[in-house]
C-alpha cells in the first residue's frame, strides 16, 4: 500500500484537554503518527513525502474567517495579557442567531466548538500538512492508484466548514473527498472512527453527491453528544444521503461488524466511482478512549469487505490513541484491504 506520511504534524503537541472539568494533555501526541508509522513500515509499505497545495484544497471545504482565524489565532492570542500558550476559548454563541465578532477571544468562540482543539503556534502549519497529506492519497488515487493511505495528523472529521473540534482542524477526509470529485460524479465516505464523523457529516449535509456513513459510539452517551444520532439523515438536496449506525457503548466485533454490511450496502445502493475511508483506530479494545472493544481482527475482517467494493479508494487516518496495539491494528487493516483487494 502507498502511505502519504510528513513530519510536519510534530509542530502540534497539544497540552490541553479538559475531561470533566480536569485539564489533562491531549491525547492527540505526535507519538501516535510516528507509531502508526513504525508499524507501516516494519509491514513493508511504501512510504512517499506529500506534495504541496497551498491552501487552495482546504479553501473547497472551509470558509475565509475560519481559515483566516486558524493562521492568526496563535500569534494574536499570545499578545492578550495573561494569555496561556494555546488558544482555548470559554465563550460560545450555542444554539441562538449571533453577530460574528471581531475580538479574537469572540473568534475562539465561534470557530472552536469545544476546548478538545486548543491551537498552539504549530497548529497551523501541522494541520496544513496533514491536509496535503490527504490531497496527495487523493491525488495518487486520481492517477490510477487503486488505493492509497494518507497518515494524517492532526485528525479531521470532526472539523466543520467553519468551526474546530475534537482534536481536528481542517477536515482531511472531506477534503479528499472534494478532491476526487474533479473526476467522480458520486464519492461515498465511510467513517469507522469510535466517534461520529461530525464535521463531514455538516459538511456533506445538503448535498447528494457525497454519500456520508459513519459508524461510532451511540452519542447519546459519548462524544460528539449533539450529533450522530440515527434520524440525521441530511437535508435539502442531501436528504437521505447521509446515514449513521451508532451502536451502544462497549460493542464488540459482531456488532461492529454488522454495521459494516449495512454501511456497505448503502454504499452499493449509492453505487460511487470513489471511496474515502475516515480511518479512525480508536474503536479498539485497546484504546485509552474506551468506546468500543474491537479487536485486530475485527479491523482486519472490515478492511477485507470495504476494499470488496472494488472501489477507488484514499484511506485517511482519524483517531486511534496511545496502546500497545495501535500500529498492530492499522496493520491488520492494511493486511486486510490487501487480501480483500486480491479476491
Ligand atoms: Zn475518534
Amino acid at each position: 500500500m502507498k502511505i502519504v506520511y510528513t513530519d510536519k504534524h510534530a509542530q502540534h503537541d497539544p497540552q490541553t484537554f479538559i475531561v470533566r472539568g480536569v485539564k489533562q494533555r491531549s491525547a492527540e501526541q505526535p507519538e501516535r503518527a510516528t507509531r502508526l508509522l513504525d508499524a507501516a513500515k516494519g509491514a513493508g509499505h511504501e512510504i512517499a513525502d506529500p506534495k504541496a497545495y497551498g491552501v487552495a484544497p482546504v479553501q473547497a471545504i472551509h470558509r475565509p474567517e475560519y481559515i483566516d482565524f486558524l493562521q492568526i489565532a496563535a500569534r494574536e492570542w499570545a499578545k492578550l495579557p495573561g494569555a496561556s500558550p494555546e488558544v482555548v476559548p470559554n465563550v460560545h454563541p450555542a444554539r441562538y442567531p449571533a453577530t460574528y465578532p471581531k475580538s479574537l477571544v469572540g473568534r475562539a468562540g465561534w470557530h472552536q466548538v469545544d476546548t478538545g482543539c486548543p491551537i498552539g503556534p504549530g497548529t497551523w502549519d501541522a494541520a496544513l500538512a496533514s491536509a496535503e497529506v490527504a490531497t496527495t492519497a487523493a491525488d495518487m488515487v486520481l492517477s490510477g492508484t487503486r488505493e492509497a493511505y494518507a497518515l494524517c495528523r492532526p485528525p479531521g472529521h470532526h472539523a466543520y466548514a467553519d468551526m474546530a473540534g475534537g482534536f481536528c482542524f481542517l477536515n482531511n477526509t472531506a477534503i479528499a473527498a472534494q478532491h476526487l470529485r474533479a473526476r467522480h460524479a458520486r464519492v461515498a465516505v465511510l467513517d469507522v472512527d469510535v466517534h461520529h464523523g461530525n464535521g463531514t457529516q455538516g459538511i456533506f449535509f445538503e448535498r447528494a453527491d457525497v454519500l456520508t456513513v459513519s459508524i461510532h459510539a451511540d452519542p447519546s452517551s459519548y462524544y460528539p453528544y449533539f450529533w450522530g444520532h440515527a434520524h440525521e439523515a441530511g437535508a435539502g438536496a442531501g436528504d437521505g444521503f447521509n446515514l449513521n449506525l451508532p451502536l451502544a457503548l462497549g460493542s464488540a466485533d459482531p456488532p461492529w461488524l454488522e454495521a459494516g454490511d449495512n454501511a456497505l450496502a448503502r454504499i452499493r445502493d449509492f453505487a460511487p466511482s470513489a471511496l474515502v475511508v475516515a480511518l479512525g483506530l480508536d474503536a479498539s479494545e485497546s484504546d485509552p478512549l474506551q468506546g468500543l472493544k474491537v479487536t485486530g481482527a475485527g479491523f482486519r475482517a472490515m478492511a477485507e469487505k470495504i476494499a470488496r467494493l472494488g472501489l477507488p479508494t484514499v484511506l485517511v487516518q482519524e483517531g486511534g490513541y496511545l496502546s500497545d496495539d495501535l500500529g498492530r491494528n492499522l496493520v491488520q487493516f492494511l493486511a486486510g484491504f490487501e487480501k480483500g483487494r486480491s479476491k
